[in-house]
């Protein structure tokens, strides 16, 4: 996958322990896969790809294995998911947008491809039901 038009943005986790820079793209991803739902405990993931060479990391994160294909990292004091890395993409680093620090670092957002997977209730949120 190719990024698109990049531009600098920083973040942190919610305890702040961890804060990073990086050059993401402007469009975020709305996931509501199992593994995206029981990350973060809600009802989406939004995801925002950047350039993984262009990741700046202050403090401690740890990570899982999420698929065989996939490794998830978080904060080790909070818990707070930060990035996934997918194995296929090793330019691009996926991070949790809403640990992005300005509001108008994202400025759209679109579902993900997996939208026919999601549970009903998920998606009559998207609906506005
Ligand atoms: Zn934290
Ligand atoms: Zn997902």
């Amino acid at each position: 996958m190719a990024l698109g038009a990049l531009h600098d943005v920083t973040g942190r986790c919610a305890c702040g322990q961890v804060s990073y820079c990086c050059a993401v793209e402007s469009q975020a991803v709305l996931c509501a896969c199992d593994l995206c739902r029981r990350n973060s405990g809600s009802a989406f993931q939004a995801w925002v790809d950047g350039r993984r060479a262009s990741l700046i990391l202050t403090g401690e994160t740890s990570q899982w294995a999420s698929s065989d294909h996939a490794t998830r990292h978080f904060c080790t004091s909070c818990g707070s998911a930060l990035f996934l890395f997918e194995r296929d993409e090793p330019d691009v680093v996926e991070i949790a947008a809403g640990t992005l620090d300005e509001p108008h670092a994202v400025s759209s957002s679109r579902l993900s491809s997996r939208y026919r997977d999601w549970p009903e209730w998920t998606k009559t949120v998207v609906a506005g039901r």
